[in-house]
């Protein structure tokens, strides 16, 4: 944790512009990541939310060079990780790590759980054998696994005992950030808070940075300092969870959250549910101007020909709508 010091920028991820396209035919373009700004402050978790197919895996995948933007920068600790090669990328690569949504998927059935917690050690870390047993067992108990697994395969074990394999292989290489790509999706509901809160006990342990990306706004409200909201590609909203979630400004985050349930019940009785109209447009071929205008019963001519860009509209409230202060003092 040496680099883990005071000198470090505040943001440990800046955002600049970044677009990820794909070409899918010789005609058609998907356009997955489009034009989004943001940065991630150091020690914080930023959620990110939106419905299946709106990017935010692409965007976080691309944050950690996964994939290639088309353009725009991302900057880890002040230096744009697309200028990275070899040494340099490798130690970039050691410390923004991923837990990947499928636990089933992402562990190798052939390795045992011990070679695959270490696998990251040996191209990082010159450890010997007993260091390696040692960082291995070690972690099996911070991720609330006795020692024994070392030795079992991941078919023998359950959705959550693997979920928390891949969280320790994450944790193996000593990272700063980690994009939690939709870890609890796949997971029984009587499981996802017990990953989520080991998720949040090991953040402080080791002063880990989040991206935590999911379509369940209630688990992103858990474990959140901030959350952005995405839609078609975009990012169309940004705030503190308090904000967002009690005095949310653009009309896509308003229904999503308008469909929580709540817990009590007097509550639940009254909760008036805005219910969006249409399909999701094809990330193929998007509508002209804003990308919600289709299902937006507030939609006017501008927003027919004008994309909103993201403007902070109070203080770290960031929004992309034409009419936001409007429909706020309407409401
Ligand atoms: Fe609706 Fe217009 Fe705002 Fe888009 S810009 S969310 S269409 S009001």
């Amino acid at each position: 944790m040496s680099e883990k010091t005071a000198q470090l920028p505040e943001n440990i991820l800046e955002v600049t512009d970044l677009c990820k396209y794909f070409r899918v035919s010789r005609k058609a373009t998907l356009k997955a990541v489009d034009h989004v700004t943001l940065t991630i402050r150091r020690g914080e978790t930023l959620g990110l939310v939106g419905e299946s197919g709106c990017g935010k895996t692409t965007c976080g995948r691309t944050m950690i060079r996964l994939y290639n933007p088309t353009s725009g920068t991302v900057k880890f600790n002040g230096v744009d990780i697309s200028s990275l090669s070899g040494k340099r990328l490798l130690e970039f690569k050691k410390n923004a790590q991923i837990i990947f949504q499928d636990p089933y998927a992402s562990l190798d059935p052939r390795m045992t759980i011990g070679e695959i917690i270490s696998e990251g050690m040996n191209v990082h870390f010159n450890y010997s054998d007993k260091e390696k047993t040692d960082r291995v067992n070690d972690l099996l108990n911070k991720v609330g696994l006795a020692q024994d697994y070392a030795n079992r395969f991941a078919h023998e074990l359950s959705g959550g005992q693997r979920q928390r394999i891949g969280i320790a292989r994450a944790l193996a290489v000593d990272p700063q950030f980690i994009v939690c790509d939709e870890p609890i999706s796949a997971l029984d509901v009587s499981i996802q808070a017990q990953v989520v809160n080991l998720l949040i006990k090991l953040q402080r342990e080791f002063k880990l940075t989040y991206l935590f990306i999911s379509h369940d706004l209630s688990m992103v409200k858990h474990i959140s300092d901030r959350v952005g909201v995405m839609y078609l590609g975009n990012l169309v909203e940004l705030a503190t969870n308090l904000e967002l979630y009690d005095r949310p400004l653009h009309p896509y985050t308003k229904a999503l959250i308008s469909a929580i349930p709540t817990a009590d019940p007097d509550g639940e009785a009254t909760r008036q549910r805005i219910k969006l109209e249409g399909e999701v447009p094809s990330p193929i071929n998007p509508p002209e101007g804003c990308r919600f205008v289709q299902r937006c019963k507030y939609a006017c001519d501008r927003c027919r020909q004008e994309t909103p860009k993201i403007r902070e509209v109070k203080p770290n409230h960031f929004v992309a709508c034409h009419r936001c202060e409007e429909l706020e003092n309407e409401s």
